[in-house]
């Protein structure tokens, strides 16, 4: 178990398509999952901010994410977005690897995941709202995807200071509404 540095924006890990996993079960997957969960745990405690990291930010590049929120925590071994609800909303995105940046982007409000976890068990999750926007944010990732990369609207970029100074943190995300096709 460690924490590890986690990468910023330039370093050419991010952009990586990263490796499906092969084994969930095997000690190198568990030692990618709890370095995860360690730098997780010291990134928010830094930046007061996340609820996730996902695996080329610490410098792997496999299909790995780590979610924690307040109640619950996931290892995701491959995740992938089977399905998606008929809404988009959009979010004012943030980072670990910029942190001080926030990006406006248009995510689905609903998604359905499939992932397998650590002991090998294959799950299907359903997530709406700030959740669908993280898993989206997060499998971007292993795609080598940031969300600098998909900015919507307007003037869709801010420093996190300056956003802060004209912004409730409730103007966050923007109410659902149907995908424009
Ligand atoms: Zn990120």
């Amino acid at each position: 178990m460690a924490v590890r540095h986690i990468r910023q924006l330039g370093d050419p890990i991010l952009r990586v398509r990263c490796e499906r996993v092969q084994n969930p079960k095997s000690a190198a997957t568990r030692l990618v999952a709890d370095d995860l969960r360690d730098s997780l745990a010291v990134a928010k405690k830094k930046y007061k901010m996340g609820r996730a990291l996902a695996a080329p930010q610490i410098g792997a590049p496999v299909r790995i994410v780590f979610v924690q929120t307040d109640k619950q925590r996931w290892t995701m071994i491959n995740p992938e977005i089977t399905d998606v609800g008929p809404n988009d909303f959009t979010v004012w995105d943030d980072c670990f690897s910029f942190p001080n940046l926030l990006v406006r982007v248009t995510r689905a409000h609903q998604v359905t995941v499939s992932y397998t976890d650590t002991k090998g068990k294959q799950h299907t999750m359903q997530a709406e709202d700030s959740m669908a926007e993280l898993l989206q944010h997060e499998i971007d990732h292993l795609d080598g995807i940031l969300a600098l990369d998909r900015p919507s609207g307007v003037d869709p970029f801010a420093f996190r200071t300056e956003w802060d100074k004209l912004h409730e943190a409730s103007e966050r995300y923007s109410p659902p509404k149907p995908r424009e096709v």
